[in-house]
């Protein structure tokens, strides 16, 4: 009782302050092992009511499913599953003791960086810090780096995409985003140090000479604003679009490549709501307009965590890509190089076949425009702590996936088309 009451306490003065709090909300894991036990995982998730956040959605019998439990639906949740025999294990005890801890660490450096060679890279940043960071960056390789404002979000922040050229113009192109799901912080902070590490790196140095590079590391300012302000958890974009009741689209569900199929939702209260029509999303817009108007890019990776997978299209169709036999080839490679750091295990394929169908997803859409070479990355980790990874993890997440950006970008400078 007394435990319920500080739990209680906690909630309120949280809830004066605005931010949303995570209080004693446990993240569940799941793994059906029949389609009966994935059913009741499918009812769960029509229980609005309950607020469960889905970390991993059910895909299959063997598939992992994680669930953030608000505090007030544990009860329920574990007698929903109890009472059809499902097994679950608890993943993350407490949720907002892992998000007290991380705020904590960063609590350290709260100055605006002075330099890229001073910057803490091991440490996650809010938007005014990465934006600071990308200027530092352009004004200490004005030769090489430049930075584009490819359009503006829907509360009218700047959308920023920095430039590796040695110059020419229209070269054939890759591009590399992260943080298009503003939750899965070690993306935007493995994006930050990819931008770095181009000074060091001889592949890149080989790559550059006949290739652009566009960055973009911020890929959900808006979003990502709010998950240092008010929700860690937030995923989605910010738009509010006539009548809905509830705030934001999925981003990577407004794409116009099977949009509005399955693996999608019309609901805009849930997380993957594609929204009213496809590239109804400023950010996902700016991007569009970029590509269509650049019109050679030649391999498109989007990042996200987590999972680890690396993965190619098709996520709205069954249908194989006619590369598919090439891509399953690269991404074999790729896998194989980024373990060879610290051993991580990726698995690799296409979207629907290794994780489930997804309708209106990046880079179905970027292969469709021609881009043969789409990938899309889950990072770290495949579970025990999801989107809340320690900073500790940032630098070796970083460094592994570099490895396979490595293969990848090798690999479209090795066979233009
Ligand atoms: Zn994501």
């Amino acid at each position: 009782m007394r435990a319920l009451l500080l739990l209680a306490a906690l909630a309120a003065a949280a809830a004066a302050t605005g931010v949303e709090t995570f209080v004693g909300h446990q993240v569940l894991r799941v793994v059906p092992g029949s389609a009966a036990e994935l059913r009741s995982l499918r009812e769960l998730q029509e229980l609005e009511h309950l607020q469960l956040d889905f970390w991993l959605l059910p895909r299959g019998p063997g598939a992992p499913v994680d669930v953030r439990v608000p505090f007030a639906s544990l009860q329920p949740v574990k007698a929903h599953l109890e009472a059809r025999g499902v097994p679950y294990s608890i993943m993350i005890e407490d949720v907002q003791a892992l998000v007290d801890r991380e705020q904590m660490q960063a609590t350290r450096r709260r100055l605006l960086p002075t330099s890229t060679t001073t910057f803490n890279y091991a440490a996650y940043h809010t938007l005014d810090e990465i934006y600071a960071f990308m200027d530092l960056l352009v004004a200490e390789n004005p030769s090489l780096v430049s930075k584009l404002e490819i359009g503006r979000s829907t509360e009218g922040r700047p959308i920023y995409v920095l430039k590796f050229s040695k110059g020419g113009t229209k070269r054939p192109a890759i591009w590399i985003d992260t943080g298009i799901h503003s939750r899965e912080w070690v993306t935007q902070a493995s994006g930050v140090w990819f931008a770095k590490t181009h000074e060091s790196d001889e592949v890149l140095a080989s790559v550059l000479d006949k290739m652009d590079i566009f960055l973009e590391i911020v890929t959900n300012p808006d979003g990502f604003v709010f998950t240092h302000t008010k929700n860690r958890m937030w995923r989605k974009t910010r738009s509010s679009h006539s009548g809905a009741l509830c705030v934001g689209v999925d981003p990577n569900r407004n794409w116009d490549a099977g949009f509005g199929g399955s693996g999608s939702s019309g609901n805009p209260c849930s997380e993957t709501y594609r929204g009213p029509y496809a590239n109804s999303e400023p950010e996902v817009k700016a991007i569009v307009d970029f590509v269509k108007e650049h019109g050679n890019i030649k391999a498109f990776v989007s990042i996200h965590s987590y999972s680890q997978l690396l993965l190619y299209p098709y996520g709205y169709t069954t249908t194989p890509v006619p590369d598919r036999e090439e891509l399953h080839q690269v991404a074999e490679k790729a896998v194989a190089a980024l373990s060879s750091a610290y051993g991580t295990k990726f698995k690799y394929g296409s979207i629907i076949t290794t994780i489930y169908q997804a309708s209106g997803g990046t880079i179905d859409w970027t292969y469709n425009q021609g881009i043969k070479y789409s990938f899309t990355f889950e990072l770290r980790d495949t579970g025990r702590y999801g989107f809340l990874l320690p900073a500790s993890q940032i630098l070796p997440t970083a460094q592994e996936t570099w490895l396979a950006l490595r293969v990848i970008m090798q690999h479209a400078h090795d066979h233009p088309y």
